[in-house]
């Protein structure tokens, strides 16, 4: 028997699910039209008033919302509650000028770990399970959204925190850690620091499941990580803009859960803005139904992904997306090719001789780019053998020709020479911006 954290929302009938959001999208507009200053503005300008929304169906009609919105209204300005409301902020990084700031009610936090109390259940997380957060904790949300989640399902948390890598393996290991929540390279590393300190995660840790997120990972490292750490790797999803991490795979492993009663899902063609079919690759955009500080109207999160709607095998009966496969702000464009790093990662680890680290370089030579991969070799596949190495290069750049239509520049990097990251891990370095 499957268990449920909240089972009668969790296996409503589809069609009483389309009800309550149709409601909700209803309220949630005369919501942001009464107290967000922006989007009163913003349906305004576009000439729509809270009562053409009727149904679900009409949710076509609203504006869509951008991070760069959040970024010209910096900090609060669209913020639909006063500070005496607020409980919490958070804000992503700016990598580029201002960060986006997130606000919280308390209402908004405890909706948050409820989302992320009923993925955790459905994967089996229970009270006797010792989680392990090793997502940073402070503006960053994977940290705090974890451990919340984890705690209101009543498991124990080890709050360690990303860093101090060895102290982490040390902890996990005379505590009994159960579970860990990371990104899939912190983990990698975490595997490959235990293995200099002669502990095997799979032999000597207790740890039997992960919930890996905050960054796209392929298919490909989900089976290394499975392999070399034997544990289970589940999918760990959300945004800061949206609360932070919310969602996750059940044990059925066939798409992540997206809870509809709080959030609604669509899938758009990035070009047209049109939806696509189910099952096909598009756009993520999610409208936050039940939030109260910072409720989103159609957000373009940017991710790359397909929806799935007919039910699960576990019985939930919210509609699914597949693993994230990339974002469309990462693709980069390679004399005229599109190329997401996702790609490359998922060519290069079915490689055997591949170890798990790779760095793309672009530079520009003369009017041409010019696109490099570093590779990092398996410990176990260096050779002193010239015309071994010169094989197995051939082997990857035909295997990358194969699938990104391009010739690529390979270069074999000794194990353990490519930087490791103790978060969200950068795998393209373009020299040509400068
Ligand atoms: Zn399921």
């Amino acid at each position: 028997m499957p268990e449920y954290w909240d089972p009668e929302i969790e296996t409503m009938p589809v069609a009483d699910l389309k009800k309550l959001q149709g409601k909700r999208l209803k309220e949630l507009v005369s919501y942001v039209y009464e107290n967000s200053p922006f989007y009163k503005k913003r349906f305004d300008e576009c000439g729509i008033r809270p009562e053409d929304i009727q149904t679900l169906e009409d949710i076509t009609k609203l504006p869509f919302t951008l991070k760069q919105d959040l970024r010209d209204t910096y900090p609060t300005g669209m913020f639909c509650v006063p500070n005496s409301r607020l409980a919490r902020f958070h804000a992503s990084s700016g990598t580029t000028g201002k960060p986006t700031v997130v606000g919280y009610t308390q209402k908004d936090i405890d909706e948050w770990a409820e989302s992320l109390a009923r993925g955790f259940t459905s994967v089996g997380v229970g009270k006797d399970d010792i989680l392990q957060v090793s997502y940073g904790y402070g503006l960053f949300t994977g940290g705090l959204g974890a451990h919340y989640g984890s705690e209101k399902l009543g498991a124990t948390v080890l709050p360690t925190s990303s860093g101090n890598t060895e102290r982490q393996i040390e902890l996990m290991t005379d505590l009994g850690t159960t579970a860990i929540a990371c990104t899939p390279s912190y983990f990698l590393f975490m595997i490959e620091t235990a293995r200099k300190m002669g502990i095997s995660i799979k032999d000597d840790t207790k740890v039997k499941m992960g919930f890996f997120g905050a960054e796209p990972w392929s298919t490909e490292l989900k089976k290394r990580i499975e392999d070399e750490s034997g544990i289970k790797a589940y999918d760990i999803y959300g945004t800061s803009e949206l609360s932070g991490p919310l969602f996750t795979e059940c044990s059925e492993q066939c798409g992540i859960h997206i809870w509809g009663d709080k959030f609604l899902v669509e899938i758009l063609d990035p070009e047209t803005e049109e939806p696509v079919p189910d099952g096909e690759i598009g756009e993520l955009v999610i409208t936050t139904l039940t939030k109260e500080a910072l409720p989103l109207i159609r957000y373009r999160v940017k991710d790359l992904t397909r929806k799935l709607s007919e039910p699960c095998k576990c019985g939930r009966t919210h509609p699914r997306i597949t693993r994230i496969s990339g974002r469309s702000d990462d693709m980069i464009i390679v004399r005229g090719i599109n190329v997401f790093p996702g790609q490359v990662e998922s060519v290069l680890l079915n490689i055997p001789e591949v170890g798990n680290h790779f760095m793309i370089i672009l530079d520009r030579d003369g009017p041409l780019d010019n696109m490099k991969v570093q590779i990092e070799m398996n410990e176990s596949a260096f050779s002193d053998r010239m015309s071994d190495m010169m094989a197995l290069k051939k082997k990857i750049s035909g295997a990358l020709r194969h699938v990104l239509n391009l010739a690529v520049e390979v270069e074999l990097v000794e194990h353990g020479s490519l930087p490791r990251s103790e978060g969200k891990s950068k795998k393209v370095i373009d020299n040509r911006k400068m």
